[in-house]
């Protein structure tokens, strides 16, 4: 199951999404994205963490189509998008957006921040709304007239959504929109991405490489690593009965403020440094770095597969306990 349980309608469904660059001087492709599959529901959070180098990026590129997949397709209301071209993709493109994390250079640095944010509504044949979009990021009518480098850090990524939310979007996708700000600066623009996306009905996909962050705010929470989904499900069953390996051990670089919930996490320590990308291990990608690594974990990719429900995970071992477990 691919999706949330119980779920109401699919916005945005990836297909075994997979993406090759090419590597000078190699026939072999750099494979940044691999088989990757999900659907996000309108109003949902689907957060996406993973180490740096894990393929999250190149996602969120392809699902804004910014650029082609390699495989597979990204549907959005139930159009595919890489097969659309012209007038009908810029029309279905204006209604996914994604806010990058550093506004200062997604923004123009001459332009006035009400001149930016008009310019999205004039490309969209939209009405002036920028005092009202500004208004609903929490800034006043006034900050039209600055410039990026007359606003702090969490007042630019505030003007960054507002732009996103000029084109009326249904889906934002959030490329580490948080991870430059402060903490208590990324606490508010977090309320506040909870406040838009619950009044506007909006659904995110949240990209972070801090499970800390992403459990805030997702409904449900995808793990990453070299290109793959491993485990993906409800975010409460991902935190608290973690299935994968590489999610425990991203874990245990987590604060846990609750010491009933640290007394049962297993101590898994992570080993070595993300493998490159352009020569993958054999078998499972993360044996080399699993202190749970057996033979057929050298010799065989583990299918991504529902352990529990709506609970997926790809891995031999966590495969074979929850098969010997009682339900
Ligand atoms: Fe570790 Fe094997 Fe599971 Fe991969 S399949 S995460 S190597 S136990």
């Amino acid at each position: 199951m691919l999706g949330a349980p119980g779920r109401v309608a699919v916005i945005l469904r990836a297909l075994n999404l997979g993406k090759d660059y090419p590597v000078r001087g190699s026939r072999r492709p750099l494979r940044a994205l691999a088989g990757v599959s999900f659907e996000l529901d309108r109003g949902e959070t689907l957060g996406i963490v993973g180490e740096s180098g894990c393929g999250k990026s190149t996602l969120a590129r392809l699902l804004v189509r910014l650029e082609l997949p390699t495989t597979g397709t990204v549907e959005f209301d139930g159009v595919d998008l890489t097969a659309l071209s012209g007038a009908r993709l810029r029309a279905s493109r204006r209604r996914i957006q994604m806010v990058f994390q550093d506004p200062y250079s997604s923004l123009n640095p001459r332009q006035r921040v009400g001149a930016a944010i008009e310019e999205v509504l004039r490309v969209h044949k939209l009405h002036r709304r920028v005092s009202e979009l500004l208004g609903m990021v929490g800034l006043s009518p006034a900050h039209a007239d600055r410039y990026p480098h007359e606003l702090s850090g969490g007042q630019r990524q505030r003007v960054s959504i507002a732009r996103a939310l000029a084109a009326e979007p249904a889906v934002l996708i959030l490329d580490e929109a948080v991870s430059a700000l402060d903490v208590s600066v990324r606490a508010e623009v977090m309320n506040l991405l909870v406040r838009l996306r619950d009044e506007l009905g909006l659904g995110y996909v949240f990209i972070s490489h801090d499970l800390s962050m992403v459990r805030h705010i997702s409904t449900r929470i995808a793990v990453m690593y070299l290109g793959r989904i491993v485990e993906l499900g409800p975010w409460d069953s991902v935190q608290d009965e973690p299935l994968h390996p590489y999610t425990v051990a991203l874990q245990r670089t987590m604060p846990v403020p609750d010491p009933e919930l640290a007394s049962r996490q297993i101590d898994v320590p992570i080993q070595g440094e993300v493998p490159n990308p352009a020569a993958p291990p054999t078998g499972c990608p993360f044996h080399p770095r699993c202190p749970l690594a057996e033979q057929v974990c050298r010799e065989r990719r583990p299918p991504l597969e529902e352990l529990r429900g709506g609970h997926l995970a790809a891995c031999h071992v966590a495969a074979r306990m929850t098969a010997a477990s009682p339900a």
